[in-house]
């Protein structure tokens, strides 16, 4: 029997009183930190009388090392930290400017090249970037200021004082498999803050939480979400220049799927090619892994390739749904920031900008509760101002109906988007409605047995080992290692739904979606089916497509001891 992860009760932990506590070390809760910090040194270099203190501010960080879990395409709109640290340019590691871009149509064997880059798809002046690499230097700035982060720690549970949120308690650690304390046991701390931030990243767990708790998400539209599925290459020289950016739509997804591909020329040969998966595909056999390894298969990325050697694996899932779904931002007590809240513009594929953008605002809110050492709802709707304001709501305005636009395939799309295009967002309504991607998936019985013709994108990827390769030998590039004898971090709250109703109804789709084949169905003769639902979760990448993905949503994804999870050095 799977024992989960969750706090272990009955335990005496340490009480850990903080101003402020940002959860997740990405480039919203850096920028944050980093703000904060700025804030108060201009505020204390006026004020020497009434200084504030950095001390009590904290970041929690769930990998073992700053930028470690950060992993994105990764191309840089230099806006917010121009903004935030003026002159960035000539010390952070950026990898090339962007000189040239491209978007192509694929079809299985061809390609057609737009005779102009669509305005969303123009990159010149922004970075290509290892966002680990960036995430790494943007942490030591927020150190060198004075602000502590906690690494190998992770946010497992909000503390409420009715609907006030009141702190965070961390994970505990040394819990073995069985949910009993090893001999290294260590209790998580409640860190009791006036003001708790959640930077956690798309579908955050705490965040989760909030959402659930306080119905928040009642009056917005569901949130949709992606998945990218990236490797990193080393290509021969020429193949293509650094910040050569390369965007694609079409093969191998069908009209019915939406996503694409991006192709980044990086510094050193090194190219960052990657496949977005939309999760609100309809045949449950579809396999994000396997969209990549296929779209490496067409002669276009095939040749850029070849010789080459694939160094690096990851994936993430990203927010998609734009400015409608986002939920509230603030409430007494609280803030979200980032990927988290939904800041994302799903036309330009871009959202660290604006996770840096809406980390400085919370910042500003943040630091003006500070002084008025008042930090309920109303001080905090500051936030959710601020950004209503800024360029934020400028830029997500324009594509606020942009994804629900492809609710009905390509074509339905492409109409939508160049209506909206004309309309400043519009379209033929101000707010288009949505569904929940899971909600598109179709039940086996409703669909051709052979995959009709999407049957190159179902079922697991074989690999020849040398352009293409199987989940696991991906995996082993993603550089993941957990603690082994943990309990499990993912909850699937009844697994009699796997082995009765979903083995017929949609055939395990988690064996497919998850790109680091965490989830299998065993043979087990004492099952009415014949098969059981088994957990591999040290594989997991953290990329949160199963708490997204599953048809009966009941997957729930929760951090696993701090340290634990991959290592995207260098992506
Ligand atoms: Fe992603 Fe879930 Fe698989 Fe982990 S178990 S890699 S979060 S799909």
């Amino acid at each position: 029997m799977l024992i989960f992860r969750k706090p272990i009760q009955g335990v005496e932990r340490p009480q850990m009183p903080a101003d402020i506590v940002i959860v997740g070390g990405g480039p919203a809760g850096m920028a944050c930190a980093l703000r904060l910090s700025q804030l108060i040194d201009q505020h204390n270099a006026v004020h020497a009388d009434s200084p504030f203190s950095k001390e009590s501010i904290y970041v929690l960080e769930k990998a073992r090392e700053i930028g470690q879990h950060c992993l994105s395409g990764a191309l840089l709109d230099p806006r917010s930290m121009r903004e935030l640290l003026p002159g960035f340019e000539k010390e952070a590691p950026l990898d090339a400017q962007v000189t040239k871009e491209a978007v192509y149509f694929l079809t299985g064997k061809s390609k057609v090249k737009f005779p102009i880059t669509p305005p969303p798809l123009r990159d010149h002046g922004n970075y290509v970037i290892s966002l680990n690499r960036f995430v790494q230097w943007l942490g030591s700035k927020v150190e060198e200021a004075g602000i502590t982060i906690f690494t190998g720690f992770a946010g497992s549970e909000l503390l409420f004082d009715g609907d006030r949120v009141t702190g965070v308690r961390t994970d505990d650690k040394g819990v073995n498999k069985e949910g009993h304390q090893k001999s290294n046991f260590e209790p998580g701390y409640d860190i009791n803050a006036k003001i708790v931030i959640l930077a956690e990243g798309p579908r955050g767990s705490l965040t989760k939480q909030l959402v659930s708790k306080f119905d928040l998400a009642k009056d917005s539209n569901p949130q949709t979400y992606g998945v990218g599925v990236k490797e990193l290459w080393e290509v021969p020289s020429g193949r293509i220049g650094p910040g050569e950016v390369i965007y694609t739509m079409g093969w191998p997804l069908t009209t019915k799927e939406y996503g694409g591909g991006w192709i980044y020329g990086g510094k050193d040969n090194i190219v960052s090619l990657g496949f977005v998966t939309g999760l609100d595909y309809r045949d449950p056999r579809l396999d994000p892994q396997r969209v990549l390894q296929e779209f490496k298969k067409h002669p276009f990325v095939a040749k850029l390739l070849e010789g080459g050697k694939m160094i690096r694996y990851g994936a993430k899932a990203l927010p998609y749904g734009g400015w409608w779904a986002i939920p509230p931002i603030a409430g007494n007590g609280w803030m979200i920031l980032g990927d988290s809240a939904g800041f994302l513009n799903s036309a330009r594929l871009k959202g660290i900008h604006l996770a840096i953008k809406s980390g400085m605002l919370a910042a500003e809110t943040a630091f003006e509760a500070l002084k008025k050492d008042d930090s309920s709802a109303a001080t905090l709707a500051g936030f959710q101002k601020n950004v209503e304001s800024s360029w934020i709501k400028d830029e997500l305005w324009k594509v606020r109906n942009m994804h629900q636009g492809f609710e009905h395939g390509f074509y339905a799309g492409m109409f939508h988007t160049a209506l909206q295009m004309v309309t400043g967002g519009r379209g033929l309504r101000n707010r288009y409605p949505a569904i929940a991607g899971y909600q598109h998936m179709r039940k086996l019985a409703d669909l051709p047995v052979d995959g009709g013709n999407e049957a190159h994108l179902l079922g697991p990827a074989k690999g020849d080992g040398r352009l293409t390769f199987d989940k696991l030998t991906d995996l082993y590039h993603s550089g993941t290692r957990h603690e082994e004898d943990q309990p499990s971090h993912l909850i699937i709250h009844d697994t009699n739904i796997c082995n009765t109703r979903c083995v017929k109804e949609f055939g395990n789709p988690c064996q497919n979606f998850c790109p680091a084949n965490v989830y299998e169905m065993v043979d087990d003769p004492t099952q009415p089916n014949g098969k059981r639902i088994s957990l591999n979760p040290s594989n997991c990448v953290h990329c949160k497509t199963c708490d997204i993905a599953d048809p009966y949503q009941i997957i729930t994804w929760v951090p696993p001891e701090g340290g634990g999870g991959p290592n995207y050095d260098g992506m």
